[in-house]
């Protein structure tokens, strides 16, 4: 009997799903991470200013303030107490991520994230190696760090380098240091380390997955049992640590990612030529049982 061969990733999910199908979740992420891109340059660009301000703190309509809850932290520990807008901005926020999962930020709305896509891609294609890896608490350290700083300096520590804020000033206020921090990522993620800034560095993504720890939206490899093991939800996950706990759960273990890390980008749902991911709730712990049995979570 002769092995079967194993396809480049993506293809097995396209051959059976079609490209659309195989792309759907990563699709929609590039619509949405240029519409919130869109929406603060609407403003600087076209004096449509439908939406004042920046991913730091906004207001839209003129009514709804939106306040990056990091960049308030680090506020207050530099000393700063904010305002009672601000303040309800940043409560505002934080109940969005809470709920969908603080790591949505990364994968639908931070622009850098397609930066680090198209350097995993690049990465891939040319076969290089891994590289430096560091811890994936690494990133945790850094927001130590930075609320640290801005303790000590009195400042928004973050803000000088974060290179969202400085992606946001080089589209309205022309090129310049911005883009040379945005080449800096694709570079660092390209030869460096592998997926690395997002990964394993930036703060925002740390401080995100821990305000989204409990968050009801989750991916669950409910489909689990159809699993035909060609590893192609590993390559394309950004996080895959986060998989096996769910994907090799047995029984009525649970089939939902829980971890803080996963940012709900959906690219194991489309490249998954076998559909075992699906979205859910994290109350939502039924398995698909194989043909002829009772699902796990009945038969408990
Ligand atoms: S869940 Fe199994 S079949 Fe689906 S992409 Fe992952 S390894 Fe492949
Ligand atoms: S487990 Fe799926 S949804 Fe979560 S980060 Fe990985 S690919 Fe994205």
């Amino acid at each position: 009997m002769s092995a079967k061969t194993k396809l480049p990733t993506g293809q097995e999910a396209i051959a059976a799903k079609g490209w659309l199908g195989a792309h759907r979740f990563l699709i929609l992420r590039r619509i949405s991470q240029l519409f919130f891109l869109g929406l603060f340059l609407l403003g600087p660009w076209l004096s449509l200013w439908w939406v004042a301000g920046n991913l730091a703190g906004s207001r839209t309509l003129d009514v709804l303030p939106l306040t990056d809850p990091l960049v308030l932290l680090q506020g207050i520990v530099a000393g700063h107490w904010p305002e009672m807008t601000a303040l309800i901005g940043a409560v505002i926020v934080l109940a969005v991520y809470a709920l969908i999962g603080g790591r949505v930020y990364c994968s639908w709305v931070c622009p850098i994230n397609p930066v680090t896509d198209a350097a995993y891609w690049l990465h891939d294609r040319l076969g290089l190696p891994k590289g430096w890896q560091p811890k994936r608490a690494t990133r945790y350290w850094v927001l130590g760090m930075v609320l640290a700083v801005s303790a000590l300096t009195g400042t928004i520590a973050w803000e000088v380098v974060n290179p969202v804020t400085l992606v946001h000033r080089g589209l309205v206020f022309g090129v310049g240091f911005a883009w040379a921090v945005v080449i800096a990522v694709f570079v660092f993620d390209l030869v460096v380390a592998r997926r690395g800034w997002c990964g394993h560095i930036c703060p925002v993504g740390a401080f995100y997955g821990l305000v989204g720890a409990k968050s009801l939206l989750r991916v669950s490899a409910r489909n689990r049992q159809a699993c035909d093991d060609c590893m192609d939800c590993y390559a394309v996950c950004p996080e895959n640590q986060v998989i096996s706990p769910a994907l090799r759960g047995k029984g009525d273990e649970t089939p939902l990612i829980l971890s803080p890390d996963c940012t709900n980008c959906g690219r194991c749902i489309d490249v998954c030529s076998v559909d075992v991911f699906a979205f859910t709730n994290r109350f939502d712990t039924r398995v698909t049982a194989p043909a002829g049995q009772p699902n796990a979570s009945e038969a408990a």
